[in-house]
């Protein structure tokens, strides 16, 4: 116990509120919620939970904690993890999101005064990356890009799909329970490892709406396995006339010699695929959101669909997709493409500055992307329980443990962040080196 009651420290109400800090806060949070919060931490130290010298910082960091997320400094190296968002922004696409905050000609065309074709900007650099692609459309992300589709052009009808793609994209979202969930029927042709084009051409009936191709992204099959390829199953849906719907998941546009495994747009909709439909936050390297390519009077008969209105992308995600097709590279990009010796040479610089060992380290795409590829990195090893720590301080830093250490993989830092992560790690060195108890919080 400590020798003053707590109770008889608590700092007066009008006195916190007058603190600078807490002044500021009042005038854009508003007066209600700092009085509430500073009630809040009044009673902690009263409880004896928080020095009384800490209660203006305890209220500002709470307030400021309630109206927004954390910022993460991904040290995992996994390049898309989905729990931390997924891509980081290329700096173009930051500057739009800014831009776009008021108001913008998302939809009016500012020559003539009325009304324009809504992130035409958007569409049409989706048109220029993709030029195999006469239409485009672009609503909140990948799932909703499916559903949208499948939708339009099968409601009340069935749609072909192998049963080695009928897959469960994380968290319990199966993709045949999302579809049929609007009504679309799902006839699974084949078997879990093999599957040929003759299982498809034999189940089309009268009522086959569509043939649907889903990229396994994440999970591989191994062994005796195949699958109809995407110029084979195209055949089938010119000579029957039914639009064939190609899910690649991952938003590459065009083959990267990196990611082997993964489809891409450009070479789908060449093989003869009808529409592509992909997420815009995964190897794209932009923002959450699922795009449509392919016929453009098939992407227009979707973009009528009474549904495309409730999952439409919204000016921020336009404006963000728009910049991130704008720009020779991204975060994503460089992360996946960081060669070796690059990331090695960070390491060591961060390791020299901390005294701390580099060890080799295997990143990953992630967020469902090329599975069982293993990306080749470096890492800082410091002890295990910086790991906690270090994800509680404000960045937080995310490190993977591995081994009985905290590995801080160098892949997905944002180079100039490594600074921050300097600091978080001497920080939490300081906290370690205190005594058991002393650290005041
Ligand atoms: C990731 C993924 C989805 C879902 O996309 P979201 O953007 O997460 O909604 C659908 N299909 C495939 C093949 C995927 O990889």
């Amino acid at each position: 116990m400590p020798t003053t009651d707590p109770r008889r420290r608590v700092p007066r109400t009008d006195a916190v509120l007058a603190d600078p800090l807490l002044a500021d806060l009042q005038s854009t949070v508003g007066r209600d919620r700092v009085r509430e919060a500073v009630r809040e931490g009044q009673e902690q130290v009263r409880r004896g939970d928080l020095p009384p010298e800490l209660l203006v910082t305890s209220v500002a960091d709470e307030l400021r904690r309630r109206s927004r997320h954390t910022e993460v400094l991904n040290a995992t190296g996994v390049v898309l993890h989905t729990n931390l968002g997924r891509a980081q922004l290329a700096p173009a696409a930051v500057e739009a999101l800014v831009a776009s905050a008021g108001c913008t000609d998302v939809e009016l065309d500012l020559a003539t005064g009325v009304r324009a074709r809504r992130g035409r900007r958007t569409l049409d650099a989706l048109a220029r990356a993709v030029p195999a692609a006469g239409g485009a459309l672009v609503v909140n992300n990948g799932a909703a890009a499916l559903s949208l589709v499948l939708t339009s052009l099968a409601q009340g009808r069935e749609v072909l799909v192998s049963r080695g793609e009928v897959v469960e994209i994380g968290d319990g979202f199966r993709l045949p329970d999302l579809i049929e969930s609007t009504g679309v029927r799902l006839r699974e042709v084949g078997t879990t490892n093999r599957t040929r084009l003759a299982d498809y051409t034999d189940a089309v009936t009268e009522r086959t709406a569509a043939i649907l191709k889903v990229h396994p992204s994440n999970f591989r099959v191994e062994g005796f396995t195949s699958e109809a390829t995407v110029a084979e199953l195209a055949g089938l849906s010119r000579e029957r006339e039914l639009p064939l719907v190609v899910d690649i998941g991952s938003g590459l546009l065009r083959p990267d010699p990196v990611l082997p495994g993964e489809p891409d747009a450009a070479t789908t909709l060449a093989a003869g695929a009808t529409l592509v439909t992909c997420s815009g936050d995964k190897l794209l390297g932009g923002p959450q959101a699922g795009i449509v390519l392919g016929a453009a009077d098939v992407v227009e008969r979707v973009r009528r669909h009474p549904l495309q209105r409730a999952l439409r992308a919204d000016k921020l995600t336009l404006a963000a997709l728009a910049a991130t097709l704008g720009s020779a590279t991204n975060p994503t990009h460089e992360a996946v493409h960081a060669s070796s010796d690059l990331l090695r040479d960070r390491a060591e610089g961060l390791g020299r500055r901390l005294g701390a060992a580099v060890v080799p380290s295997v990143g990953r795409v992630g967020g469902g992307s090329a599975p069982g590829l293993d990306l080749p990195g470096w890492a800082i090893a410091l002890p295990e329980p910086y790991a906690e720590r270090l994800r509680l301080g404000s960045p937080a830093v995310v490190a993977r443990v591995e081994g009985g250490r905290t590995l801080l993989d160098v892949r997905c830092l944002p180079p100039a962040r490594l600074d921050d992560v300097v600091e978080a790690v001497l920080a939490v060195r300081g906290q370690l080196a205190e005594p058991e108890g002393a650290s005041g919080a």
